[in-house]
C-alpha cells in the first residue's frame, strides 16, 4: 500500500500538464483500490464552487464542465466538514444533489475525502462504486492518506503548469508567496542554484528544441563513461574481478540499446534532458525496487547511482552556460554560505530560498548583507524560472515574476524611499547611542556568518557583540587549521581593537552543516550542535580557544562565548578546556597568558533557570532571541509550515527576557542581547524597557536601531511594558507597539 500510495504521489508531482497529472490520479487509484470510479474535483474560490477536473468512471464529457456549489451536494458537504464522507447508498442521503451530466445512477456507495493544504481545501477526491455498501478501513486510510500528501503537490500545481509552459519567448508573470526573511526591495534576475544534484529537486520540464536536449545529454554520457573508465582503472588492483564488472554493466546500460535509447525517446517526445533522465531512471529503478530477489532489488539502487552522474554532468554543463547577470537575484532550494560566496557581492540582489524562514541562518546572512530576502516559497519549482526578472519584497515576502513596467516602477519608486530614509539614519550613526533622558546603550555588531562579504564598518559601534564563527568552517573542504584561524581571527580582533570582541565558539548543527564533517539526524536543532558536539571533540574546541588566545596577543579584547549551553557541566568543562589551551600556549610562548572573559549564550530555556550558578562560574551571558523563541514555544526556526507560529514577541517569551534581566540586574551579572529581536525596532524598545543596555545586531540594523534610541524616553517605555506584558498574544503586542510608535511624531519615518 505504502509503495502504491508514494508512487501515485510522485507520478502527480513529476507530471508538469496539471490535467495530465490528474487524469494520471484517479486512474491510478481506481486500481489501487480497485474499484469502479474515482474523481477529483478542485475549488475554484473565486466562482465559489467544486469543477470536476478528473474522473475515470464518470461521463468523460463532464470533465471540466460540471461544477457543484461550496454548499451544494455531497461534494460541498465534504468540502464543508472537512472530513472524509463515506456512505453505501448515497443517493439517499439528504445532501445528494443530482447531476445529470455526470452519468452517476448507477453509483450507490460513496467515500469523499477533501484535500487541505495549511488549512484550506483545495479539492475533493471521491471513489464510487455500484454495490450498496460503506467502503472499510483500509480504502479511506488510503484515499485519506493520499489527499493529504496530495495537496501540497496540488496547492502548487497551476504555478508548476503556468511554469512548464514558459519558454524563451513566453514569459509568465505572476506572483509568489513567501515569508519576509530580510527587509527591502530588489530586481534582478533569477539565478538558481540547484545544491545537492538531486533527482528529488529537478521538476520535469519540456523543451522545444530536441537537439540540442540531445547534444547535452550525449555529452553527458561521454563525460560519464571516461568517469567510469578512470574509476575502473583506479580500483583494478584493488577489487575483484567480479565487482569490476559492475563499470562494464554501467557502460551498457548508458548504451543506446538500453536505457539510452528510451532517454532519446523522451527527448524526442519533447522533455528536456533532465527530465527525460529523471523519468526513465526512476521507472526503471522502481521496476528494480518491486522486485522480490534481492539480488536485482539492488540493481535499482545502481541505476539510480547511474542516473545521478550523468545527472551531475548534465548539471555542470548547464552551469557552466550560464553567465551570471550583473543583478542576480539568488534562487535556492535552501540558500547556503556556500552558494552565497559563489556570488560576487555586488552583483548580488536579493535572495529567494524555497526552504527555511526569518530565522534561519540564510535569513540572517542576507540581513548581514543587507540584502532582501524572502524565505519558505511554498516548494515551488522556482528553477524553471532560470534568467527571468524578479522583483523581491522582503517586507511582504512576496516574489514577482516578470512584473509588468507600471508594477517595476512603483517598486523602484519604493526603492529611492528606502534609500532616502537609510540616509537619514546614516546621518546620526557617529552620534551616541543614548534615550532623550540620557540612558547610554552599547550597539555592537554581530558578524561572522559571511564576514568575507560583509562591509561592515565599525568605527561608530560599540564592538563586535557576537563573531559567529562557523563561517570560516563552512567554507573550507576541512577543518581549518590552527594558523588559519589563528590569521582570521587576528584581522576581526583588529578591526575592533580597544573594543570587545565577543567570539563564540563553534556552533554547527541545526541549519549550519559543514560539508565534510556530515550529521544526519532527525531533529537536527535538538540534537548534536553547538557546544554540545565540539565537548565531544575536544581537539576541534582546544584548536579553536588556541586560535583565539594566540591571535589576542597584546590586543586583549577577546571574550570567549560559548553557544547552546544547556546544562552547568557544559559551562565546566569548557572552562576546563579553556584553561588548559590558555596554559598550553601561555607555555609555548613563554608568557603569562590571563584567561579572557568567558560567557554563554542563553538560548536553550533550561539554562534561564541557573542563572544564579551561571553568574558564579562566567563573566556575563548574551540572549540569543532567535534559539530561546524556538525552544520556548517549540517552534523549528527553520520550518516555513509553522513559520506563523514563530515569534519572539510571543508574550512567554516576552515575560521570560523580562525576568532574565531582572534576574541579571539582582546578580550584577552583564546581560546582552544578540538574538534578531535587537535589530527589530519594536524588539529593542521592549528590551529597553526591560533593563536591557546592551545589544548586538546586524550592522545594516544598526543606524536604525542608534536613530530609534535617540529619540525614546525611557519613561515613555516603561509603561508601555506593562501593558505589553499583559498581551495575550504576539499579535496583540505588535499592535501595542505599533499604535506607540505611531503617535509619536518624531518616530513616523520608521518602517518597522
Ligand atoms: C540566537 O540563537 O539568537 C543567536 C544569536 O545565535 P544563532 O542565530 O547563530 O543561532
Ligand atoms: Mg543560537
Amino acid at each position: 500500500m505504502l509503495s502504491q500510495l508514494r508512487r501515485i504521489v510522485q507520478d502527480v508531482a513529476q507530471e508538469p500538464v496539471l490535467n495530465n497529472a490528474l487524469a494520471g490520479l484517479v486512474t491510478s487509484i481506481k486500481q489501487a483500490l480497485e474499484t469502479e470510479c474515482c474523481s477529483v474535483y478542485l475549488a475554484d474560490y473565486e466562482q465559489q464552487h467544486f469543477m470536476l477536473m478528473a474522473s475515470d468512471g464518470l461521463n468523460p464529457d463532464a470533465i471540466g464542465q460540471v461544477a457543484i456549489g461550496f454548499s451544494e451536494g455531497l461534494i460541498g458537504w465534504v468540502g464543508q466538514r472537512e472530513e472524509p464522507i463515506n456512505l453505501a447508498k448515497a443517493q439517499l442521503h439528504p445532501r445528494f444533489k443530482v447531476t445529470p451530466e455526470v452519468s452517476e445512477d448507477h453509483f450507490s456507495a460513496f467515500l469523499g475525502c477533501p484535500i487541505i493544504h495549511h488549512r484550506k481545501v483545495l479539492g475533493v477526491l471521491t471513489i464510487q462504486q455500484a454495490v450498496d455498501r460503506i467502503f472499510n478501513e483500509d480504502e479511506e486510510s488510503f484515499l485519506v492518506t493520499l489527499a493529504a500528501q496530495l495537496a501540497s503537490v496540488l496547492a502548487n500545481a497551476e504555478m508548476r503548469q503556468a511554469a512548464s509552459e514558459s519558454s524563451a519567448t513566453q514569459i509568465q508573470t505572476g506572483h509568489l508567496k513567501g515569508l519576509p526573511g530580510a527587509p527591502g526591495i530588489a530586481m534582478g534576475h533569477a539565478h538558481i542554484l540547484e545544491p545537492a544534484n538531486d533527482f528529488n529537486a529537478i521538476s520535469v520540464k519540456r523543451s522545444d528544441n530536441p537537439d540540442k536536449e540531445l547534444a547535452h545529454f550525449y555529452r553527458a554520457v561521454k563525460i560519464t563513461k571516461a568517469e567510469f573508465n578512470r574509476l575502473a582503472e583506479r580500483m583494478a588492483g584493488h577489487l575483484p574481478p567480479d565487482a569490476l564488472a559492475i563499470f562494464d554493466v554501467y557502460h551498457q546500460l548508458l548504451d543506446a540499446a538500453s536505457l539510452g535509447t528510451e532517454i532519446e525517446q523522451q527527448i524526442a517526445d519533447g522533455w528536456c534532458a533532465k527530465s527525460a533522465l529523471k523519468r526513465v531512471v526512476e521507472k526503471f529503478a522502481r521496476k528494480f525496487d518491486d522486485m522480490d530477489d534481492s539480488y536485482l532489488r539492488e540493481r535499482g539502487t545502481d541505476i539510480r547511482d547511474l542516473g545521478q552522474r550523468v545527472l551531475n554532468n548534465l548539471l555542470d554543463t548547464e552551469k557552466r552556460k550560464i553567465k551570471l547577470p550583473d543583478d542576480v537575484i539568488l534562487v535556492a532550494d535552501n540558500v547556503t554560505a556556500t552558494m552565497l560566496a559563489e556570488i560576487p557581492r555586488e552583483k548580488l540582489m536579493a535572495i529567494v530560498s524555497l526552504k527555511g524562514s526569518v530565522n534561519s541562518h540564510a535569513a540572517i546572512m542576507a540581513r548581514a548583507l543587507d540584502i532582501p530576502a524572502v524565505m519558505g516559497v511554498d516548494e515551488l519549482p522556482l528553477r524553471q524560472w532560470q534568467g527571468q526578472y524578479l522583483i523581491v519584497d522582503g517586507y511582504q515576502g512576496n516574489v514577482l515574476l516578470s512584473p509588468v513596467a507600471a508594477i517595476c516602477a512603483e517598486y523602484r519608486r519604493l526603492i529611492n524611499e528606502d534609500a532616502a530614509i537609510n540616509a537619514r539614519y546614516l546621518e546620526e550613526v557617529h552620534l551616541p547611542s543614548q534615550s532623550l533622558c540620557g540612558v547610554k546603550f552599547d550597539l555592537m555588531v554581530n558578524s561572522g556568518l559571511a564576514v568575507e562579504l560583509e562591509t561592515a564598518d565599525l568605527e561608530h559601534t560599540d564592538g563586535v557583540g557576537l563573531y559567529r564563527t562557523e563561517f570560516p568552517f563552512i567554507m573550507r573542504s576541512r577543518f581549518p587549521t590552527e594558523q588559519e584561524q589563528t590569521a582570521l581571527y587576528r584581522k576581526i580582533l583588529e578591526s575592533s581593537p580597544n573594543k570587545p570582541v565577543i567570539m563564540r565558539t563553534l556552533d554547527v548543527g541545526g541549519d549550519k552543516a559543514l560539508p565534510y564533517f556530515n550529521i544526519e539526524e532527525e531533529n537536527p536543532f535538538l540534537g548534536w550542535r553547538g557546544i554540545r558536539l565540539t565537548l565531544d571533540h575536544p581537539e576541534i574546541f582546544l584548536v579553536q580557544i588556541r586560535a583565539m588566545l594566540r591571535a589576542n596577543l597584546a590586543l586583549d579584547n577577546l571574550h570567549i562565548l560559548l553557544p547552546m549551553i544547556s546544562d552547568l557541566a557544559e559551562v565546566d568543562e569548557s572552562l576546563r578546556l579553556i584553561k588548559q589551551a590558555c596554559f598550553e600556549v601561555s607555555d609555548e610562548l613563554s608568557i603569562a597568558l590571563p584567561r579572557p572573559k568567558v560567557g554563554v549564550m542563553i538560548e536553550v530555556p533550561s539554562i534561564m533557570y541557573q542563572l544564579p550558578e551561571l553568574a558564579q562560574k562566567v563573566d556575563f551571558c548574551s540572549v540569543g532571541t532567535n534559539d530561546l523563541t524556538q525552544y520556548l514555544l517549540a517552534v523549528d526556526r527553520n520550518n516555513p509550515r509553522v513559520a506563523g507560529l514563530y515569534d519572539a514577541m510571543h508574550p512567554a517569551v516576552l515575560r521570560a527576557l523580562y525576568t532574565l534581566a531582572q534576574q541579571a540586574k539582582g546578580l550584577q551579572f552583564p546581560i546582552s542581547v544578540c538574538g534578531e529581536l535587537a535589530a527589530d525596532p519594536a524588539g529593542v524598545l521592549l528590551l529597553a524597557a526591560m533593563g536591557y543596555r546592551y545589544f548586538s545586531m546586524n550592522s545594516s540594523n544598526l543606524a536604525k536601531i542608534k536613530w530609534l534610541l535617540r529619540r525614546i524616553e525611557l519613561s515613555e517605555l516603561e509603561l508601555l511594558l506593562p501593558e505589553v506584558l499583559a498581551c495575550s498574544s504576539a499579535k496583540l503586542v505588535r499592535l501595542h507597539v505599533q499604535r506607540f510608535l505611531e503617535q509619536k511624531q518624531s518616530l513616523n519615518q520608521l518602517r518597522a
